[in-house]
């Protein structure tokens, strides 16, 4: 897998989770520019360091696509309905989940249910 291949693996989860709980997608999208490699673009503040490696650039690439959505948006999300706290893209066990604020993995991104998570 290219890293610009991991990269839109890791956007495509994102948006899938954001797609089914708010119905609508981050708006990050990855392009090639010549001699700096993959870059994020999106109508919101999109910057990541694609220079990471591994699970490292999976986390930074879907907090940044967290972050631009959650500028358009103006609301912090998405949140767990437990506790009414934000997650976070995180990695658990070399998985790439969404940690609850309050101290728990709540689901793998790419996995999370409106019945565990709104926005
Ligand atoms: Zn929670």
């Amino acid at each position: 897998m290219t890293r610009r291949e991991q990269v839109q693996a890791v956007l495509d989860r994102v948006d899938a989770d954001l797609h089914r709980l708010r119905g609508v997608r981050s708006g990050v999208r990855v392009v090639d520019d010549p001699g700096h490699g993959p870059q994020l673009h999106g109508d919101g503040d999109a910057q990541a360091d694609l220079s990471l490696d591994g699970p490292a650039l999976d986390v930074e690439v879907a907090r940044a696509a967290q972050d631009s959505l959650v500028e358009q948006v103006w609301t912090a999300g998405p949140l767990c309905r437990a506790h009414d706290r934000a997650l976070r893209p995180a990695l658990h066990e070399g998985r790439l989940v969404w940690r609850c604020v309050g101290g728990h993995v709540l689901a793998d991104v790419g996995g999370l249910r409106p019945a565990e998570s709104t926005w």
